[in-house]
C-alpha cells in the first residue's frame, strides 16, 4: 500500500484522551543511548539507543539531554498569565533542537542517517518554534527489550509520572500496527513535540526516498500543533485555562485542515529536497483518492463533513485527501495563498482561538485567506464534483512545487 494515507495517523486529532496511545509517541531514555551530533547541524542530536548503555549527553544548551530528562522535568512557572490563558517563556525557544531517538540501529540499514539528514533539512527550511523528539525503531523486527525502552522513553515525554505505568503498558499490544505520529499536547509543550516514525515507512515499493514524505507530514504536524500555542507579539507559548481544566489536549482544528494541510505540506517539503521522488504524481495521487472516496456519494457530501470525521469511504480517507485537494484549490485561487496555507494561517491561529475558543479556525482561516468559510465549502464542494481532467488542472506542475516559498 505505497504512500497510503492509512498510516498518518496523529496524536493531532484521534486521541483526545489523557491517555497513552500509538499516535502519541515521545522520546527520553531515562537509562539507555550513546548520542552523536549529526555533522551538519548543532541541533539535531541524535540518540542511539540499544537498551544497554546508559549515558547521554547535553548537545545544546545545559539544560538539554537528548536522552535524559527532557528540558524540564515538569512545567515551568508561568511568566504571566490573563483571564483566558497562562503563558510561558521556555529556556529553549531561542535555539529549539531536534532530538533523534534510534533504537537497534543495526536494523535499519543506513536510514537513520537518511531519516536525520532528512529531519536536518526540514528544520533548516520550515524552521520549528519547539524541540522535537523524534522515535524511530523497527516496529517489526526490534526486540522486546528495545520496544520497551522505546515506549518508556515516548512514555517520559508524553506522561506525567503518575500517569507512567498505565502509558507504557497500555499500548504493547500495538507493536506492529502503529502508525506514524507527530505533534504536541499542552500539558507536555515544555518538552518538545514528538514525532513517531517506523521502519516500514522506508520499504514501500516506490524507492527509499519516499518514505520520508511519512516524515514531512509527521513534522509539519509538530509545526501546526505548536504554533497553535504560541502568541507572536508576546513570544510567549499560552495554555488556555479552560482547556486544561477540562482535559483538551489542544485547540479544535478540522480534521481536513490538519491532515490535508500535512498532505500538502508533504508534497511542498518533498518537492524542495532533492530526492528520488515523483511529488507531482504522489499529487495526482491524493486527487485519486480523494475521488475515491467520493464515489457514489451523494450531493450533500461536503468537505464541511470532515470538520471532525475522520472515517473511511471506498476504502480511502477524505479528510486527508479532500483536504489536500483544498490547499491545492485554495493555491489555485490566489499564488499567495501558497505562504498562507504553510505559515500564515497557523501563526495567527492561537490569537483568533483565545478570543474565540469555539470557532478562532474559522476566524483564522477568513482572515487568512479572505473568504468566508461558507462560500469556500460551496465551491470547493462543486469544484469536486467536476471531471477529473478539470481537477487535475489546477494542481501546479513538478515546478511550481519546487519553486514556491513559505518564506
Ligand atoms: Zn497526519
Amino acid at each position: 500500500m505505497p504512500l497510503s494515507k492509512h498510516y498518518f495517523i496523529i496524536l493531532l486529532l484521534l486521541s483526545l484522551t489523557n491517555s497513552c496511545t500509538t499516535d502519541e509517541e515521545a522520546n527520553i531514555s531515562p537509562n539507555s543511548s550513546e548520542q552523536t551530533n549529526t555533522p551538519n547541524s548543532n541541533n539535531i542530536s541524535s540518540n542511539n539507543n540499544n537498551s544497554s548503555s546508559s549515558n547521554s549527553e547535553s548537545v545544546i544548551n545545559s539544560n538539554f539531554e537528548c536522552g535524559n530528562g527532557y528540558y524540564y522535568l515538569s512545567r515551568p512557572v508561568p511568566s504571566e498569565s490573563d483571564d483566558t490563558h497562562r503563558y510561558y517563556e521556555y529556556e529553549w525557544q531561542s535555539d529549539p533542537p531536534v532530538c533523534v531517538n534510534v533504537y537497534q540501529a543495526e536494523l535499519l540499514g543506513g536510514r537513520d542517517e537518511k531519516l536525520k539528514s532528512s529531519m536536518d533539512w526540514l528544520r533548516t527550511n520550515l524552521p520549528n518554534i519547539i524541540p522535537i523528539n523524534v522515535f524511530y525503531i523497527d516496529q517489526f523486527n526490534a526486540s522486546e527489550e528495545s520496544k520497551l525502552q522505546h515506549d518508556i522513553d515516548f512514555c517520559n515525554l508524553v506522561s506525567e509520572p503518575n500517569e507512567l505505568e498505565d502509558c507504557i503498558g497500555g499500548s504493547t499490544d500495538s507493536w506492529g500496527d502503529r502508525s506514524y505520529g507527530g505533534g504536541v499536547y499542552g500539558r507536555y509543550l515544555h518538552k518538545g513535540a514528538d514525532l513517531m516514525m517506523y521502519d516500514d515507512a522506508f520499504v514501500q515499493d516506490e524507492g527509499l526516498d519516499s518514505g520520508l514524505i511519512y516524515l514531512a507530514h509527521e513534522y509539519f504536524h509538530t509545526f501546526q500543533t505548536s504554533h497553535m500555542f504560541y502568541f507572536e507579539e508576546k513570544q510567549k507559548f499560552g495554555i488556555s485555562i479552560d482547556d486544561e481544566e477540562n482535559g483538551v489536549p489542544l485547540p479544535f482544528l478540522p480534521i481536513w485542515i490538519g491532515e490535508g494541510g500535512a498532505n500538502f505540506a508533504s508534497i511542498s517539503l518533498m518537492a524542495k529536497q532533492n530526492l528520488d521522488f515523483n511529488h507531482y504524481d504522489q499529487a495526482v495521487r491524493f486527487l485519486n483518492q480523494a475521488r475515491e472516496a467520493m464515489r457514489g456519494s451523494s450531493s450533500s457530501f461536503s468537505l464541511e463533513n470532515f470538520e471532525s470525521e475522520n472515517n473511511r469511504i471506498n476504502y480511502e480517507y477524505y479528510a486527508y485527501d479532500g483536504g489536500f485537494m483544498a490547499h491545492v484549490y485554495l493555491w489555485h485561487l490566489n499564488e499567495d495563498n501558497f505562504k498562507k496555507l504553510m505559515v500564515d494561517f497557523y501563526s495567527i491561529f492561537a490569537e483568533k482561538y483565545k478570543l474565540n475558543p469555539l470557532d478562532g479556525w474559522k476566524d483564522a482561516f477568513e482572515e487568512t485567506f479572505g473568504i468566508s468559510l461558507e462560500d469556500f465549502y460551496r465551491d470547493f464542494d462543486a469544484f469536486m464534483r467536476q471531471d477529473k481532467e478539470s481537477q487535475i488542472a489546477i494542481i501546479k506542475t513538478a515546478e511550481e512545487w519546487i519553486n514556491a516559498s513559505w518564506d
